[in-house]
């Protein structure tokens, strides 16, 4: 069977002008399947991985259904201002030359501008839902008139934290008929709570509800807190001059701190959250979109839609909080069937939150190593460290096993007096010893351990230096 072409359709002309001219052919799947029910005024739950064209899907039959009237028809709410602008600029080329005004309304921006603007005249909308409702309130946006909405990454736009505003729109948009709502994931219990506001909807959806996730080549390394720089740092002395990372961490202050602490092994990285302001937001983003910026640190406010081209890999310093957000985060790689890399830092106490992610999505997320040193490095950018608290078991032991250099250990009594005195440590802090002819281990406390280490190293034991090596847990 033929693929097929967007000329297939009888879409408007100045569409067809428009992706010739970005060169775009054919359909991908999901515009396939949602743009002729959304042209039919169907409402629509449109699932599909991320990268694969949901932008387009919602965003030809919007400008197909637009008029340049100047009074708002459609309204498009995104859950990032970076998201909104990028929206807002793949709609813009997509009209052609049709001329209608699609103007973005997210906050940060100057007030009275946007107010002015809005007053002059809009068609289509694309914002974040605070700036909407504002500008609602201030009577600069009348919502009541729009009658078609559309929820991109619709999932986070219908949770707890947005469904408070979201609802508000709702109850003022009277006249909506039609709703569009688009996200890689959609949980179950989204689904379900669609139905107060939809009607008789079109569900496009892979199968099973199954998350399909690109070519991208997942892993994860087992790796505490303590050597989590260390790990980035191999991953970031691999990078090829065509690569660009993308770096997750869960708070802002993690951000800005591995930011400082990479700036100091001399890795030049730019950061992105909600605390910056909406100036340095938009440069950083056009500096990555660029390519100028190679290495972006970010909170989730980067994990949904963001479409960058040059992103190759995607780290996760801290695993996220919800299954949801590992799928959209490790989606800014692997865009439009290009291939991407993540690697996920797993401590032993995001062991089990690793297991929920794997198994929310059935996903392939492979066990690895850190990268190895490239050839032209022979030192890590960061030096590992011992950790103490990654090896200790839940007790909060660590193991540390002795080579006595042939001369055995006569009982565990006296090794644990000569190491009460010697480390000056309290004898709740040793646990099992265990001698055999070949081996003796001890357990040590986590916070007594280094200074076990050290005195076996220094001093003697029985006119004997000790060996010892901090085991693996
Ligand atoms: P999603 O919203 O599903 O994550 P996007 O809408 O951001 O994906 O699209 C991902 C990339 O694919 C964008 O760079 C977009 O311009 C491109 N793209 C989308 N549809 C097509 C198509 N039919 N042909 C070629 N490129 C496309
Ligand atoms: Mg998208």
């Amino acid at each position: 069977m033929a693929q097929q072409i967007f000329s297939d359709w009888d879409i408007p002309e100045y569409i067809l002008d428009a992706l010739a001219g970005e060169g775009w052919e054919h359909p991908t799947e999901i515009q396939r399947e949602a743009i002729p029910s959304a042209r039919d005024g169907r409402d629509i739950i449109g699932q599909a991985r991320t990268g694969s064209g949901k932008t387009a899907a919602f965003g030809i039959p919007i400008i197909e259904k637009s008029e340049k009237t100047g009074i708002p028809q459609s309204i498009i709410l995104c859950p990032t201002r970076e998201l909104a602008t990028q929206v807002c600029n793949e709609l813009q080329w997509l009209q052609g030359k049709k001329g209608l005004t699609i103007l973005p309304v997210y906050g940060g921006t100057d007030l009275e501008k946007q107010a002015k603007k809005l007053d002059a005249g809009v068609d289509i909308i694309v914002g974040t839902p605070g700036r909407v409702i504002d500008m609602t309130k201030r009577k600069h946006l009348d919502l009541a008139a729009i009658t078609l909405l559309c929820l991109d990454e619709a999932d986070r736009m219908l949770d707890m934290g947005f469904w408070p505003d979201i609802s508000w729109i709702f109850s003022n948009m009277p006249e909506r008929n039609q709703t569009l709502l688009f996200s890689a994931t959609f949980p179950q219990e989204i689904i379900d709570s669609t139905e107060e506001f939809l009607t008789n909807p079109v569900t496009v959806m892979s199968d099973d509800l199954e998350v399909e996730v690109p070519e991208i080549d997942q892993c994860w390394i087992r790796i505490g807190r303590a050597n989590k720089l260390w790990g980035v740092g191999r991953i970031l002395v691999n990078m090829n001059d065509s690569d660009q990372c993308l770096i997750f961490c869960n708070t802002k202050r993690m951000v800005e701190l591995l930011n400082d602490r990479l700036g100091k092994h001399r890795f030049s990285c730019s950061t992105l959250h909600g605390d910056m302001s909406q100036n340095k937001r938009e440069k950083v983003m056009n500096d990555f979109r660029e390519g100028g910026v190679k290495t972006l640190i970010a909170t989730d406010v980067a994990a949904r839609g963001l479409d960058v081209d040059g992103v190759t890999i995607v780290i996760n310093y801290d695993l996220p909080d919800n299954p949801e957000d590992y799928v959209h985060r490790i989606g800014r790689t692997g865009r439009m069937g290009r291939k991407g890399k993540s690697w996920s830092f797993v401590g032993r106490d995001d062991l089990r939150q690793l297991e929920r992610i794997r198994t929310t999505w059935n996903l392939n997320i492979m066990k690895a190593e850190a990268p190895k040193l490239p050839d032209h490095v022979d030192r890590d950018p960061v030096r590992p460290r011992k950790d103490w608290s990654e090896s200790s078991d839940p007790f909060g032991m660590v193991r540390i096993s002795i080579d006595a250099g042939g001369n055995t250990i006569s009982s565990s009594l006296s090794l644990s007096e000569w190491i009460i005195s010697q480390a000056k440590i309290k004898e709740l802090a040793i646990g099992e010893i265990k001698i055999n002819n070949d081996s003796t281990t001890v357990d040590i406390h986590s916070e007594s351990a280094q200074r076990v280490l050290e005195i076996m190293e220094r001093r003697e034991y029985n006119g004997n230096k000790l060996k010892a090596n901090l085991e693996n847990y």
